[in-house]
């Protein structure tokens, strides 16, 4: 038996702040924000982050809006001694959020730093763009939320992932899943539906938040449209814009 071997992880920022999308929203959480992402959505508000940066930028405490750098890419354990330090005294933190880019890039990583997050006993949520389900049912037992996309082909090129988003999402259904499907004056009906249907096939129960991109550039009744469309074959559909751009800093 060889070594194990670690790997490091990719960040680029710790915070805590306040959910502004979908089921969560409103709720505190310490934000995990994982470098790398596979995909250039046309609406991406975090391209800038995505890159790797020398440091994470790590908070030192809750909503104090002081900052350290950690050298980045970071070692599993340093980040856990940082995660176990702030959410120590952020007593009303609802959850942790693994966010991105798309941090099922770097499974080998959380495979190895989420079970350290057991302890901690705060339900661990995923924010993904959906496509990655090798991966995620690699680390599916250390997931307790999983906040996932369903990415439509006009904000892609017109590349599509259906097949991809079907599988991840009946690996995602054991667990508290969501979808996300992020509209605006570009999405087409077909593209909806295909998504619509996606989720129908696995469970008609799942949540699915239809999200204005920001800026909103579509208009109240086509929203409207949207969400009679899914209403048909769903039974929680919700039309929600986000609660700011990006996250609360
Ligand atoms: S999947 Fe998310 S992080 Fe990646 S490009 Fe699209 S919006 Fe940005």
């Amino acid at each position: 038996m060889g070594m194990v071997q670690k790997t490091p992880g990719y960040l680029s920022e710790v915070f805590c702040s306040i959910q502004g999308e979908a089921a969560l929203a409103g709720k505190p959480q310490l934000f995990l924000r994982f470098n790398y992402c596979g995909l250039k959505c046309a609406y991406c508000d975090t391209s800038a982050k995505i890159a790797p940066g020398k440091f994470v930028r790590i908070e030192k405490s809750p909503a104090c809006m002081d900052f350290r750098n950690v050298p980045n890419p970071i070692t599993a354990q340093t980040l856990f001694m940082h995660v176990k330090k702030i959410t120590g005294t952020f007593n009303s933190c609802h959850s942790i959020s693994v966010t991105g880019g798309e941090p099922l890039m770097q499974a080998l990583f959380l495979s190895e730093f989420l079970p350290m997050l057991r302890p901690l006993r705060l339900p661990v949520m995923l924010e993904t763009n959906g496509i990655l389900h090798k991966k995620l049912a690699h680390i599916r037992k250390w997931i307790d939320i999983i906040a996932m996309d369903i990415k439509l082909p006009s904000a892609l090129d017109d590349k599509n992932y259906w097949k991809e988003h079907a599988k991840f999402l009946r690996i995602a259904v054991e667990k508290d899943v969501f979808v996300k499907v992020i509209v605006n004056r570009k999405t087409a009906d077909m593209e909806f539906k295909k998504a619509v249907e996606i989720t129908g096939k696995t469970s008609a129960k799942i949540p699915f938040y239809i999200q204005p991109a920001t800026p909103m550039d579509i208009k109240t009744g086509r929203l409207l449209k949207l969400y009679m469309m899914a209403a048909k074959c769903l039974r929680n559909v919700y039309v929600m814009p986000q609660m700011h751009a990006g996250k609360f800093y």
